[in-house]
């Protein structure tokens, strides 16, 4: 497991460095300690991989900082953590404070973020961890990282149904719920209708499901292009009962914004935009949808 400052030489990350010994109901106490002090925790998970799921997560963390709430972002895709990327923080470490705890990288001055990202040292290093091995982790990102008191812990899963997913759902016994993101098209739908399902098996609130990249306004027409259909994710929403978000649109800015790690929600000049209205009323609904719950 991670201690701090620790990376391997070859970048892949050995099993037991620097592990507690702890006693499993120790361990327990400590979980629900700091999970205590985090209000609310919101899963964003897709059934396909390339759907813009990290990029509604990012969006979706910063708006709730916008807000005024006091949020953290935690990237549990092992295998393909694109946070830190997304957020220009490719070059930060996780150091420790005394008691060996995790220190998460400040976005901002004020988003506490972790990732696997952070211990890999170089962008191609692979993380090779079977299931136990990634729920430890999950564990520790959860247990011993010093989230303090948050509103919000927004949690970027890995695609699918597999051992992360459903790792967060063990651990944290009360996730608020869901956002499940898709794009429109029947391809990417038939894997995220298993998202929904996963829920349901778990327990987990559906909150809601995002259209990502329904339609395109060309820049030299003007004209609407549904490049990946349009309305596949609201139909999929009524057929599987749960409620539909909104539609964010293809936009070239969004994938920019992405690229040089600048959320698209924190640039002026797009906040007139149809993707930052939808944005700002998905935060809406989320935000209702868990005050409501309490
Ligand atoms: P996932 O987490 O589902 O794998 P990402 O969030 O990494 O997907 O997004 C994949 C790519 O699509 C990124 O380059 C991202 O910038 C881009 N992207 C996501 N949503 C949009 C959008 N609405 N318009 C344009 N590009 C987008």
């Amino acid at each position: 497991m991670f201690t701090k400052k620790k990376k391997s030489a070859n970048g892949c990350t050995n099993s037991n460095q620097g592990a507690v010994n702890m006693s499993q109901e120790e361990e327990k106490q400590e979980l629900k300690e700091n999970l205590e002090r985090i209000k609310h925790k919101i899963v964003v998970l897709s059934g396909k991989g390339g759907v813009g799921k990290s990029t509604v997560a990012v969006n979706l963390a910063v708006s709730l900082l916008k807000k005024g709430y006091k949020v953290g972002l935690l990237d549990i895709d092992i295998h393909g953590p694109s946070i830190p990327k997304l957020l220009k923080l490719e070059d930060e470490n996780i150091l420790g404070d005394n008691s060996e705890r995790l220190i998460p990288v400040l976005y901002s001055g004020s988003l506490k973020v972790m990732s696997v990202g952070f211990m890999l040292g170089n962008d191609n290093n692979a993380v090779v961890w079977r299931g136990p091995l990634k729920y430890g982790v999950i564990k520790q990102f959860l247990k011993d990282v010093v989230w303090g008191d948050l509103d919000y812990l927004v949690i970027d899963s890995p695609p699918g149904t597999g051992d992360e997913p459903l790792s967060i759902c063990q651990l944290i016994e009360n996730p608020d719920g869901a956002v499940i993101v898709t794009t429109p098209q029947d391809i990417a739908i038939l894997d995220v209708k298993k998202s929904i399902t996963f829920c349901g098996l778990l327990n987990m609130p559906v909150i809601g499901v995002v259209e990502n990249m329904s339609g395109f306004i060309c820049p030299h027409c003007s004209k609407s292009v549904d490049i990946f259909k349009k309305g596949g994710g609201e139909n999929m929403a009524i057929e599987m009962g749960v409620p539909f978000l909104g539609r964010i649109p293809l936009d070239l800015n969004i994938t920019n914004s992405g690229d040089s790690g600048n959320p698209y929600i924190l640039n002026e000049e797009y906040k007139e935009s149809e993707a930052v209205k939808v944005f700002s009323s998905v935060v809406e609904r989320i935000d209702n949808f868990v005050k409501g719950r309490k």
